[in-house]
């Protein structure tokens, strides 16, 4: 029998990325992504975004010192159980985030290789694509990129999605333990993502595919930064990584299902979580 003096525990996330203005996307997605997979949430801000459904008008970052301070304030104390990584801008800011994710020897991390948003702002810069794939990439578990962040990362072009599995398995050589490359960006009724893994796991398997029916809707604001938050609460509760990317898919088809109904802002409206 429970007594009301029993002390329970959280599952416990720290989202380390970049505040979108307009509640949408960034780390507003990601706290309430966090709620809703009834985790506790925490956050360190990386940079600021003024934002709103349909343009960014100024990305502000923050000092990357200021960044660590963060992490360590809340790994000291609180604890996690998992990381999820959006926007983090610039070289220096990434370079902080790698030294404190391996100081702290934080293994469940997701990334999201946050590039260019859906009204075309660009959040990364250019020198830091680098970075984020060699020194990021090896201390996550699983990185996210949609197919233009693929193609970005390899230099290639990904035409069909005969091409996936190959793209995701070249993913895999900048050392992530999984990539789950995301194909919502064919025009295909149904959207279908692919899960590879660095080692078979104890099915024996190193693949998945995923699919899920496309809703028709332009109110997709934060649906990556959505997607790797509610993955990463998954690991936080302790799933495998199959098990985490399936809730998560579940979650969201059911996140821009709500949010299509609504009619918000000029642009692409958020998500209802
Ligand atoms: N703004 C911030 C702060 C983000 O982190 C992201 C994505 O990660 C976006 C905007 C882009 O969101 P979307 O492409 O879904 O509009």
């Amino acid at each position: 029998m429970s007594s009301s003096t029993e002390k329970r525990s959280y599952h416990r996330v720290l989202t380390i990325a970049t505040s979108d203005s307009g509640g949408g996307a960034g780390i507003q997605a990601d706290l309430k992504t966090f709620s809703a997979m009834g985790c506790y949430g925490m956050s360190a801000l990386a940079a600021l975004t003024a934002q709103n459904t349909h343009e960014v008008r100024g990305i502000h970052a923050l000092p990357p010192e200021y960044v660590a301070l963060q992490i360590d304030t809340v790994v000291e104390d609180l604890g996690v159980n998992a990381v999820k990584i959006g926007m983090l801008f610039n070289q220096r800011i990434m370079e902080a985030v790698a030294d404190r994710l391996s100081f702290h020897d934080i293994e469940r991390v997701v990334l999201d290789p946050v590039m260019v948003s859906q009204s075309g702002a660009k959040l990364i810069e250019d020198d830091a694509v680098e970075v984020l794939k060699h020194t990021l990439f090896p201390l996550s578990a699983m990185i996210t990129p949609n197919l233009p962040e693929a193609e970005t990362l390899l230099g290639i072009e990904i035409e069909n999605r005969s091409k996936m599995e190959q793209a995701a398995r070249s993913l895999l050589r900048f050392g992530s333990g999984s990539v789950l490359l995301k194909g919502g960006h064919f025009d295909d009724e149904q959207s279908l993502d692919c899960l590879v893994l660095q080692e078979p796991d104890e099915q024996g398997r190193d693949i998945y595919w995923y699919e899920a029916e496309r809703v028709a809707t332009d109110n997709t604001h934060g649906t990556g930064c959505t997607l790797s938050s509610a993955i990463a609460s998954g690991l936080a509760k302790g799933k495998t990584w199959p098990e985490a990317v399936d809730n998560a898919k579940t979650y969201i088809t059911g996140a821009i299902a709500a949010g299509s109904r609504y009619d918000i802002g000029k642009g692409g409206g958020p998500l209802h979580h």
